[in-house]
């Protein structure tokens, strides 16, 4: 098929829907109305490009197609640096695809925490509870309700519709924070990150194999940046004129599942400082 250039081709085959979000819908997003997916090479029914898909709909009349023949990628945006923590500017570009996504809706109504089961699952350090757990238990001591949720149970529809009511989002660092993409404009993100005991990348064999504690500095290193660069969801933020906060860990445990230093098995954090946090930014948010 020939393609004429009022056509955005989405051709990215990463299976990550932040990579997905930053790499190839910002750069090549175009305010028009037509626009394809490359198939080939990617699995559709994968949840993943199902969120894929669905988020270039909230964009395009978006379509699949599995060749093309004569189409030059033109890109429209260049991106943003992930990897180093820079308070953006509000970027028009990035906000503009932004808006169209959450129809300009300015406000949410709830608290939402994006849990996983997996890996990455955050506790309450002092009770030891499932943050879940631990902050329905603390209710009425947080000024708006609070939902939780697992974003990867659940489909991009669901997805949308739960963060598009969201007043606050709480959320490990990992694809999954993304999402903010789906909440209102005045929802900010805290973010749980792993900034604390970040020793080696990728993660050491004493520390992959449990020798030591992951709360214990190695002689490993840091191979891909010399310190703690997970800037995705911080510098989007940002980009968005979003309001971001970080947590810090207390402490790990439970092992590292790769030698990714974000797949760690469990988080601790301090509950009483979040739900300090969670009220000053909804009193600031009135
Ligand atoms: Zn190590």
């Amino acid at each position: 098929m020939k393609l004429d250039d009022n056509i955005v081709v989405s051709t990215i085959l990463d299976n990550n829907i932040f990579h997905i979000f930053a790499f190839d819908i910002i750069k090549n997003y175009n305010n028009i109305s037509n626009a394809y997916i490359l198939s080939k090479n990617i699995d559709e029914n994968s949840s993943v490009q199902k969120w894929r898909y669905f988020v270039m709909n909230k964009l395009y009349n978006c379509k699949y197609i599995d060749k093309i023949s004569t189409y030059k990628t033109k890109q429209f945006h260049s991106g943003y640096d992930c990897w180093k923590f820079i308070k953006y500017k509000q970027d028009p570009h990035i906000t503009k695809i932004y808006s169209k996504i959450i129809s300009n809706k300015i406000e949410g109504k709830y608290i939402l925490l994006n849990i996983r089961d997996d890996q990455r699952i955050v506790y309450e350090n002092n009770t030891g509870l499932e943050l879940e757990t631990f902050l329905q238990e603390n209710k009425d001591r947080l000024n708006a309700s609070f939902l939780y949720c697992n974003f990867s149970k659940m489909k991009p529809e669901e997805q949308y519709d739960i963060c598009h009511n969201a007043r606050i989002l709480i959320s490990a660092h990992g694809a999954g924070c993304t999402n903010l993409i789906f909440t209102p404009f005045n929802t900010p993100l805290i973010e749980i990150n792993f900034r604390k005991h970040w020793y080696c990348d990728n993660v050491c064999d004493k520390h992959l194999k449990g020798e030591i504690s992951m709360n214990e500095k190695c002689d490993g290193k840091l191979t891909y940046r010399p310190y703690f660069h997970k800037a995705d969801y911080h510098n989007l933020c940002y980009l968005l004129g979003k309001k971001y906060l970080e947590i810090e860990a207390i402490k790990y445990d439970g092992g590292f599942l790769s030698k990714n230093p974000i797949s760690k098995k469990k988080i601790y954090i301090d509950g009483e400082n979040l739900i300090k946090d969670v009220n000053e930014l909804l009193e600031k948010n009135k």
